[in-house]
């Protein structure tokens, strides 16, 4: 979603304000319009009302934390969110629960991180109308254009990072995809995230996809499998 004056809002949920003021200036440098908010009722509310393009969400928040904040605005909305944490364990902890954000900041992060990141999930937010391409294995079929997927003939929702990863993986076709390219593929850069970002992600969508269609192969990364395509 684009704004009538044309700049993607983005709302900073933050209760420690020299975090928000800083992450706010840049936001502001970059040409994003903003709006904050600094505890989980607040959030659900300002994000229910203004309606942004992405919402910057701390973990640890007064009143209810980050995790509830994005699943009562995602009972509403899909508005895509970037989750900070102030741990590495806490972002698997989180991608294991399967709660939907669409990337994971540890603190401390850099300004220039956080732009990077915020690109790359406004870039996968807009639909792609153009591309008819419908990728299948296994019993998995992906609509490119309409970034929706089926498994075993049921509609199954991966976040929008997860369904990157499965279609870099697809479109490989078998052949193996080291971490490092899984990670500049998929999350647009190759030397901040590491390989635990992948692996969390791997886990998830094996968890959705019954553990058929991505396989490991140890010491190098991770391929879609290559079994032969069940009609439908
Ligand atoms: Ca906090």
């Amino acid at each position: 979603m684009t704004h009538s004056s044309g700049r993607s809002k983005v709302l900073v949920v933050e209760d420690e304000p020299d975090i928000s003021d800083a992450v706010v200036a840049r936001l502001d440098g970059e040409g994003y319009e903003t709006c904050t908010a600094v505890s989980g009722p607040e959030a659900v509310r300002i994000a229910l009302d203004e309606l942004p393009d992405l919402i910057i969400l701390d973990l640890n928040l007064p009143g209810f934390d980050g995790i509830e904040v994005c699943r009562q605005v995602h009972a509403v909305r899909r508005i895509p969110i970037i989750m900070v944490t102030a741990r590495a364990d806490e972002t698997d902890m989180l991608v294991g629960l399967g709660m939907g954000a669409d990337d994971y900041l540890t603190k401390p992060f850099s300004m220039r991180e956080l732009v990077a990141r915020i690109k790359v999930v406004l870039r996968r937010s807009v639909p792609e109308p153009n591309d008819a391409e419908v990728l299948a294995a296994g019993r998995l079929s992906m609509d490119i254009g309409r970034r929706t997927a089926t498994f075993a003939g049921q509609p199954v929702h991966f976040t929008p990072t997860e369904f990157d990863l499965l279609r870099a993986l697809v479109e490989a076709n078998g052949a193996v995809m080291r971490r490092d390219a899984l990670l500049h593929k998929v999350w647009g850069y190759g030397d901040t995230a590491g390989s635990r970002t992948v692996d969390s992600h791997v886990r998830s969508v094996r968890r959705k996809t019954e553990d058929e269609i991505i396989r490991t192969v140890h010491g190098i990364g991770y391929a879609a499998t290559e079994a032969p395509t069940v009609p439908s």
